[in-house]
């Protein structure tokens, strides 16, 4: 019964515009087993952009990773 009503509940929010816009997103949790809340980690600096991993806020799992390229700071560190 929890269970049914926390997946009803993760799609519900899931369809909010507003939701989309924030950082956070569901991402389905291979230890959950189902899309859970995730919180992005700053993993790696890389040449082409900064790799972050998103983990489950339940269990701490990664559910993902992604590059994001660092356009907005054109300054070259060395
Ligand atoms: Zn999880």
């Amino acid at each position: 019964m929890a269970k049914c009503f926390l997946r009803k509940e993760a799609a519900r929010v899931a369809k909010q515009p507003s939701f989309q816009q924030l950082e956070a997103s569901l991402l389905y949790c291979p230890r959950c087993r189902q899309a859970m809340p995730v919180r992005k980690k700053l993993l790696l600096i890389l040449p082409e952009g900064n790799k972050f991993e998103y983990l489950c806020t339940a269990c701490s799992s990664t559910c993902g990773d992604k590059i994001e390229s660092d356009d907005q700071k054109p300054r070259i560190l060395m």
